[in-house]
Parts: structure tokens; sequence; C-alpha cells
């Protein structure tokens, strides 16, 4: 299989484990990977189950498209983190239910759990409320993704970036985690205690050597 067939597959099969988990609820989200000059990306409006490899659209960085499916109506957030975070290689957008519901609250998740660092940083924003598919909402993901690898998108839902498609799909499953134990601390009526800056930087530090061989 050539690479590119291979990587091909490996977001069809991304997107299908996103949809599996219950996490792109009346077929939202998308999944895109770097390639070449631009990116691949799922296309609009198709369902998971139905998606076949040629079914994804290859675009250039200004949006540039061969005829044929639709790209995703957000491929102009994809393109803007793309342009302007060279270290990140893929993108999982999902509307995953605990994350999605946080979301309407306009507020990020602060460090109540040490894996908020798995993001990058002491939190993971909330980007201003755009509508979907706008430049305006890709300008906002991109000014709440500074320093991260995950955003929360105000009445909306998720956006995970990394430097490949598993690292992004496992970390839109950890954001997703992670509201809903906030939502749970919340709705108990409880304070949680927030992990200070300090703290944070050394959880940071030790994520760096964490799962390598010494
Ligand atoms: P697409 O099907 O066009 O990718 O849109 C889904 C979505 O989540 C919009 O925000
Ligand atoms: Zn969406």
């Amino acid at each position: 299989m050539s690479e590119e067939a291979s990587l091909r597959a490996e977001i069809v099969a991304t997107a299908r484990a996103m949809d599996d988990a219950g996490f792109a609820p009346s077929k939202s989200g998308n999944v895109s990977a770097r390639w070449a000059d631009g990116f691949i990306i799922t296309p609009s409006g198709l369902p998971y189950a139905r998606m076949r490899v040629d079914d994804l659209v290859y675009m250039g960085l200004d949006g540039e498209v061969e005829p044929g499916l639709k790209p995703s109506s957000e491929w102009r957030f994809h393109a803007s983190i793309y342009k302007t975070r060279p270290e990140v290689r893929a993108h999982v957008h999902t509307h995953s239910p605990r994350a999605t519901a946080l979301s309407a609250t306009r507020q990020g998740l602060p460090a109540f759990h040490y894996m908020i660092a798995l993001a990058g940083g002491a939190d993971i924003r909330c980007a201003s409320y755009a509508t979907f598919g706008t430049q305006s909402l890709a300008d906002n993901a991109v000014a709440a993704l500074r320093g991260r690898k995950a955003v929360l998108l105000a009445n909306h839902g998720v956006i995970a970036v990394g430097a490949t498609l598993a690292g992004a799909w496992m970390l839109a499953q950890e954001v997703e985690n992670l509201a809903g134990q906030y939502l749970d601390i919340l709705a108990s009526g409880l304070e949680p205690a927030i992990l200070d800056p300090a703290e944070m930087t050394r959880v940071i530090e030790k994520f760096e050597g964490y799962g390598k061989v010494a």
C-alpha cells in the first residue's frame, strides 16, 4: 500500500472510531491529516459507516480543491491550524457529549486533574463562539489553541490536534473524559481544588519522559 493509501485508511478508521464512540452525533465531526503541501480531510455530511478512502478530499492550505466531493465544512479551521502550527499533522474534531455540554457554558477546563497537562498546559481553553464553518471560528480556534493541543469550541464541540492521528484521537477521548469529570464536580456543588501552575509545569516535564524507553 502506498504511503498516501495507508494515511487515507487511517483517516477513515479514526473517523469510524470517533463515530463508534458516540462522539459524532448526526454525522458531526471531521478528521484530517497533513499530506504533501496540504491535507486530506473527511467529506462534508457523509455518514461515517459509508465513508470510503476515495471519498476523502485533498486540499491545499488555502482551500484549493479538485472537483468532486465537498470537503468538510470546517476545512477553514483545519487549514488555519496547519498554517500556523507547523508541528500539527492531524486533527480530530468531535461533538462528544460531555465536552460539548461543557462548551455550552463557554468555560474551558481548569487544572482540576493533572491529565489536563496532556493538552500541553495548565488549562484547556474554550474558543469564543462563531458560526460553524466560518473563518471567524477558525481564527477563534487558532487563538484559543495557542500553546495547546486541544480546545473547546463554544456551543459546539472539541478540536484535538497532534503529531499523529493516533495522538489527536487519544487526546479527543481524554478531553471527553476530563469534561465529564468536571461536569460531575460542578453538578455536585462541591468546589474542585485547582493545581497550581508550578505543579502543572512539573507534570508537563514528567510527561515528556513518560512511556519512553530510558
Ligand atoms: P462536516 O460534515 O461538514 O465535516 O461538518 C460537521 C461539523 O462538525 C461541523 O462543525
Ligand atoms: Zn462541528
